[in-house]
């Protein structure tokens, strides 16, 4: 995707998604995996979530190959294609875990996808990957509830917007927060009508490190999957809250990725869930990307902590960690009346 100067690359590039595969191949961490090729999704697939409108837009603009779909969302000539194959990937991963074949599912596929609604592209996305696999697998018998986490830098509004009024789905979307100008992301949005409770915003301030978001998942996020007690769990899995990644503004390194996958291990077993399907966002530098991505994986397979060369020591902000605590008070008395 271009962007403006002072880039001098585009940070959304196919290089995120190569660079990364080879680290992963290099690490051995996926030496007990299957890798498949992600198919083409089908337009009607995409019709699940999103408006004809936003579809025929974004065939068009493809057609054309530049121009702005929507706030940092551009066209290039193979657009359409390549959000057909990220739709793709997404819904392969759920069909596999669906059916058995496997108990987690990766897709490491690109563009990303939580901030599309269902009428607009935005923020580097065009049709919502997560969103998408969740109506689809909620078409099979058996799936009823899907709990999506989503640990990007930036609040998941796309699939916010999309499941608001949807009781079946419950979104827990953890997010930098600018307490300054208050946007979309607030603890305050929890659903509507019957799904009051199901979505879950926990917006932390810029530099926010590792002992928030480990409280975050301890305080708001098993005790609300528990509750809920989903068919299946779906990860919007950003990256861009590290602390090497040029877009976010956070402080976290891989320690916390290996400990969202762990924890979602865990949570599997602990709701009797069929399984994860991790579908990647955000995440700018492509070699923190590799690094993060492992660690995530790691957790999910039971392993211990890998010691990885991110893992450097930084500053801790006792303030930040104070206020967030705060926050992650307010977000739990917020949404436990409706639990
Ligand atoms: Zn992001």
């Amino acid at each position: 995707m271009p962007f403006p100067k002072p880039h001098l690359e585009a940070f959304e590039s196919p290089l995120r998604t190569q660079i990364s595969e080879r680290y992963l191949d290099q690490s051995g961490v996926l030496q007990d995996t299957i890798r498949v090729k992600a198919p083409k999704a089908k337009l009607e697939d995409v019709r699940l979530v999103h408006s004809a409108y936003l579809v025929e837009t974004v065939e068009l603009m493809s057609d054309i190959g530049s121009g702005q779909l929507g706030e940092s969302s551009y066209a290039s000539p193979d657009l359409l294609r390549t959000a057909l194959l990220s739709v793709g990937g997404a819904l392969r991963g759920t069909e596999m875990v669906v059916s058995g074949e496997v108990k987690h599912a990766f897709s490491l596929m690109r563009p990303p996808g939580h901030h599309a609604t269902s009428s607009n592209p935005m923020g580097l996305c065009y049709f919502n990957n997560v969103a998408i696999a969740t109506r689809q697998v909620l078409r099979n018998n058996g799936i009823n509830k899907v709990s999506i986490i989503d640990f990007d830098d930036h609040h998941g509004n796309g699939t916010s917007e999309i499941f608001y009024t949807d009781e079946n789905v419950q979104l827990i979307s953890v997010h930098e927060y600018d307490y300054e100008n208050f946007g979309l992301g607030h603890y305050a949005e929890i659903g509507y009508g019957n799904a009051k409770g199901t979505n879950i915003n926990i917006p932390l301030l810029e530099t926010s490190s590792n002992v928030s978001y480990e409280t975050t998942i301890d305080r708001v996020m098993g005790p609300a999957l528990t509750k809920f007690k989903p068919d299946i769990i779906m990860v919007s899995a950003g990256y861009d809250a590290h602390y090497a990644d040029p877009v976010g503004n956070m402080d976290v390194d891989s320690q916390i990725f290996w400990r969202f996958g762990s924890f979602v291990r865990e949570m599997v077993k602990a709701t009797g869930a069929k399984g994860s399907i991790w579908v990647l966002e955000g995440g700018y530098n492509p070699f923190s990307l590799g690094l993060s991505i492992r660690a995530s994986l790691e957790g999910l397979f039971g392993k211990d902590v890998p010691k990885l060369e991110d893992q450097i020591e930084r500053e801790e902000y006792q303030q930040i960690i104070d206020a967030n605590n705060e926050v992650v008070e307010k977000v739990i008395e917020t949404i436990e009346p409706h639990w």
